[in-house]
């Protein structure tokens, strides 16, 4: 058991200083605090056989995001007299061992709602308590604490994002975020018999740096949240007349959003300032969007995601999880890789496929355009398989909100409109009608007159000589022809849709996956 008065601070999310209840009781009241974050071997195990360097679940841009965001909160913590031990193991393992072996009375961390940390937080917590340390883990990722809605919903997550909003409340109901500025830290305590080092490098982590014109354009770090956060709210007719609709999801010299979410993924922003920084801006104009379209809106879709995937089982697969369809998507692993890969022969699908393996991060039109295209739209690819190609990929990736996501693109849950198919032609050329985001992220496709930028495979073969680019050579064809493939979608939807709603008569869930 522990005597002194040290505190132990786990940083898993919540990569920051500012806003941050742990931190913030983690260092009252101790003569030393342990500021710590474990380096898991579950999202670092390079990946010899993926296409793009890092590991199975986190690609090599996230990764580099992370290090980027650790490094920046060590140069924070140094500036308050503290700074980061960088640890590496099985995060529940390393936290108990630390445990044991330093003067910690005081275990603060953020409170997680997903599955993975759960699982951890029960073993961490177990040996707290029976150590007699003294645990804190306050929500701060969102705004609200998905327990408490669900339990104002009678037990069940809400299932609407209108009613999300009726049981979150009044805006004025999200408390005021903590003071930003933090004068001090307590010093570092002994840190004997923990292996504890500095924020290693990529390279020092197993991977080889990724291959040019790779980079993702957005650095982590809190730093840098808040630098961007400003430069949104400073457009205070920006944010007022925000309508995600209608925002442009092919521009990427500007992108049209925000481009908050990989800071908030990582906690380098805090939600709670984020909205609080909305609201001001939202009292000094005459008039301003609302949710769900306004930017204080797409806060509550997260919210919404976090609350519908805490409490349902099996959130995260079809099979199990009672708020999905079953539906008998195929295993076609030709098509998926065709996806993935950016070789479906579409050129906004494949210029959309290779922003997110360049950058890591696509306008949330875009990413509707490829998950509707694997799924429901053209390839009947399994949703889940898409997930696991975001989720390596993203630097946003974020367990509720893509599951969430990807249950709503594929019409599985959410939104059931099966009929209403985004076209891998018309949709993108609608924004960008000289395709440039397609020359951008495509540059074999560069000289393609724009005439035929959108459907390459039907220009003369003359015009495919001077674009230096030959279909079936230079640039794949199409891998399905969307207006048969779409009609076949929905067909099988109707047909899935049909069984579904004999699932709760006669028909399993196990047939209903069997039909094909
Ligand atoms: P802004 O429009 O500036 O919005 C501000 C913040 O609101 C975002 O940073 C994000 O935290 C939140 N937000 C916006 N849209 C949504 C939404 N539809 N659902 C939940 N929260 C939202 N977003 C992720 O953060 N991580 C993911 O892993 C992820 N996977 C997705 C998968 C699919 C198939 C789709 C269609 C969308 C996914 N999104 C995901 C949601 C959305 O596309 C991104 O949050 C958004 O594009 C991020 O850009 P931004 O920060 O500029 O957004």
């Amino acid at each position: 058991m522990s005597s002194g008065s040290g505190s132990l601070m786990w940083f898993r999310k919540g990569l920051r200083i500012h806003d941050n209840p742990a931190l913030e009781h983690a260092s009252k009241a101790s003569n030393f605090l342990y500021p710590v974050f474990v380096i898991d071997p579950h999202y670092m195990k390079p990946d010899p056989t993926a296409l793009s360097p890092g590991s199975s679940k986190a690609g090599l841009n996230r990764i580099r995001f992370l290090l980027q965001s650790l490094v920046d909160l060590d140069l924070s913590l140094k500036k308050l007299g503290s700074r980061l031990l960088v640890l590496k193991g099985d995060p529940s393992e390393v936290i108990v061992r630390c445990l044991k072996e330093w003067d910690v009375k005081k275990l603060c961390f953020e409170y997680d709602t997903e599955p993975y940390y759960q699982a951890l937080d029960v073993k961490v917590k177990g040996f707290a308590s029976a150590a007699g340390i003294e645990v804190f883990s306050p929500v701060s990722h969102t705004l609200f604490n998905p327990a408490e809605i669900i339990q104002k919903n009678g037990g069940r997550p809400p299932l609407s994002y209108q009613s999300f909003v009726k049981l979150a409340g009044e805006p004025s109901w999200i408390s005021t975020p903590l003071s930003m500025t933090l004068s001090s830290l307590p010093p570092v305590g002994n840190v004997a018999n923990c292996e504890v080092s500095e924020v290693p490098t990529v390279e020092e982590l197993g991977y080889e740096e990724a291959q040019q014109g790779e980079f993702s354009p957005f650095r982590g770090g809190e730093s840098e949240a808040l630098k961007r956060l400003r430069q949104s709210i400073e457009k205070k007719e920006w944010v007022a007349n925000f309508e995600k609709p209608k925002g442009d999801p092919s521009a990427f010299l500007k992108p049209a959003t925000t481009v908050l979410s990989p800071y908030l993924k990582f906690g380098c922003l805090s939600s709670r300032y984020f909205y609080t920084c909305l609201q001001d801006v939202q009292k000094n104009v005459k008039r301003h969007t609302l949710p769900p379209v306004s930017l204080a809106g797409q806060l509550l879709w997260r919210e919404f995601f976090y609350t519908v995937a805490f409490g349902t089982p099996n959130f995260d697969q079809m099979r199990g999880n009672k708020i999905c369809k079953q539906i008998p998507w195929n295993d076609d692993d030709k098509l998926l890789a065709a996806w993935r890969e950016a070789r479906t022969g579409y050129p906004w699908i494949d210029a959309i496929m290779t922003q997110l393996r360049k950058w890591g991060w696509m306008h949330h039109l875009a990413r509707h355009s490829v998950a509707c295209f694997l799924t429901r739209g053209d390839l009947f690819v399994h949703w889940e398989k898409g997930r696991d190609v975001f989720e390596r990929l993203l630097i946003d990736s974020d367990w509720a909100i893509n599951n969430g996501n990807w249950l709503w693109l594929s019409c599985s849950s959410f939104f059931y409109q099966y009929n209403r198919i985004y076209s891998p032609i018309s949709f993108g050329k609608k924004y960008d009608p000289n395709g440039d985001y397609i020359r951008q992220f495509l540059p074999v496709l560069k000289d393609m007159p724009k005439e035929y930028i959108y459907e390459p495979w039907t220009a003369p073969l003359s015009i495919q000589n001077k674009a230096k680019c030959i279909i079936g050579r230079d640039y794949p064809k199409p891998v399905v022809y969307h207006d048969s493939a779409s009609k076949e979608c929905k067909k099988k939807m109707a047909e899935a849709y049909a069984l579904n709603r004999k699932l709760t008569s006669s028909v399993s869930e196990e047939d209903l996956i069997n039909l094909r």
